[in-house]
């Protein structure tokens, strides 16, 4: 089959041919229909991730085709249409599985570090990693909302936020342009904040109700003109940027954060204490959050923007995406 490696930290992507994997008696084999880009995809090209082994194929928002199952699996059938997310596999075993927190496992994997991931013709994933793919959504809709969907839906919905809040979504990129559509499809008074007007009119097409060009306006001020922010979904990996708007929460308020970035957020505790505040972060889901995911996009006519490209314009297609250029997902079809 055709394949994209990384074959060494901080190594190119390099187009191969190996030989097509096989399923263990836990696993499918999936005739990978496309592939999204994730910025988390970095971690595997810089080895930035404790424990990575080389070669390795990178992708974590993966759909396709059962081909194949293996001996111990009953829930999935040859030909149906499933994905895989980020969040690999579980032990079962250990303390939060035994408390069925399956998303913290400690022996936790995740596709495309821990094995092989979907930028080729063909994968194998452990059967409890597998999530249905709702007919109405097209496959290469469907693979961004495995891990930029699950992510911001299933932060959105387990945050507290009820129907009316204000909620704030920093960052309009590959996390942020899905985050405004569920926030204004579950009813919420949606805030988009980013540093470039060119997105003020697609905002709006997604639903928010109100833009702040965090560059030209105090976006803590102006999320405190609205009553101060229920909840703010911080999207984008730039923690300068994050701690800019602590002070436009509300009473109760949460900031969220989702992006993955190592650089600390600052905050002193008299920002958080008056009026209740708190700062959380939240990692993405399981399989069924997957699924709940993808069922709420065809339900409310959520879709990713995306941008399609072969396996062989791997690099291009990498770069629109870690150049932030690409508007807003980039899909591979093998
Ligand atoms: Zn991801
Ligand atoms: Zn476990």
């Amino acid at each position: 089959m055709k394949a994209v490696q990384v074959q060494k930290k901080g190594g190119d992507f390099v187009v191969t041919d190996i030989e097509k994997p096989s399923p263990q008696e836990n696993e499918i084999l999936i005739k990978v229909e496309a592939c999204g880009i994730c910025h988390s995809d970095a971690f595997v090209k810089e080895g930035a991730f404790p424990g990575i082994e080389y070669p390795r194929i990178p992708g974590h928002e993966v759909v396709g085709i059962v081909e194949e199952v293996g001996k111990n699996v009953g829930n999935w059938k040859k030909g149906q249409r499933v994905g895989v997310g980020w969040h690999g596999g579980h032990c079962f075993e250990c303390e939060p599985c035994r408390r069925g927190d399956f998303i913290n496992c400690k022996n936790a994997k995740i596709s495309g570090i821990s094995y092989d991931g979907g930028y080729a013709e063909y994968m194998t994933a452990p059967q409890e990693a597998i999530a249905a793919i709702p007919e109405e959504i097209s496959s290469t809709e469907a693979a961004p909302l495995l891990c930029a969907g699950i992510t911001v839906f299933n932060a959105l919905r387990n945050s507290g936020i009820i129907a009316g809040d204000v909620v704030a979504v920093q960052g309009i990129g590959g996390l942020g342009h899905l985050a405004i559509q569920y926030a204004a499809k579950m009813g919420m008074r949606t805030v988009a904040i980013s540093t470039s007007n060119d997105k003020k009119d697609l905002a709006k097409e997604l639903g928010a109700k109100h833009f702040i060009n965090a560059k030209e306006q105090d976006a803590a001020k102006e999320l405190q003109k609205l009553g101060g922010a229920k909840l703010i979904l911080a999207t984008a990996p730039h923690s300068k940027a994050i701690t800019s708007v602590i002070g436009g929460l509300g009473i109760d308020g949460k900031l969220l954060m989702v992006a993955a970035t190592g650089d600390p957020v600052e905050v002193s505790p008299m920002e958080l204490l008056m009026g209740r505040k708190s700062l959380a972060g939240w990692p993405s889901g399981t399989a069924i959050d997957s699924e709940d995911t993808l069922n709420f996009s065809a339900l409310t006519g959520t879709r990713p923007k995306i941008e399609e490209y072969p396996l062989d314009k791997v690099s291009e297609a990498y770069d629109r995406m870690i150049d932030n250029e690409a508007r807003f997902r980039v899909v591979l079809k093998p």
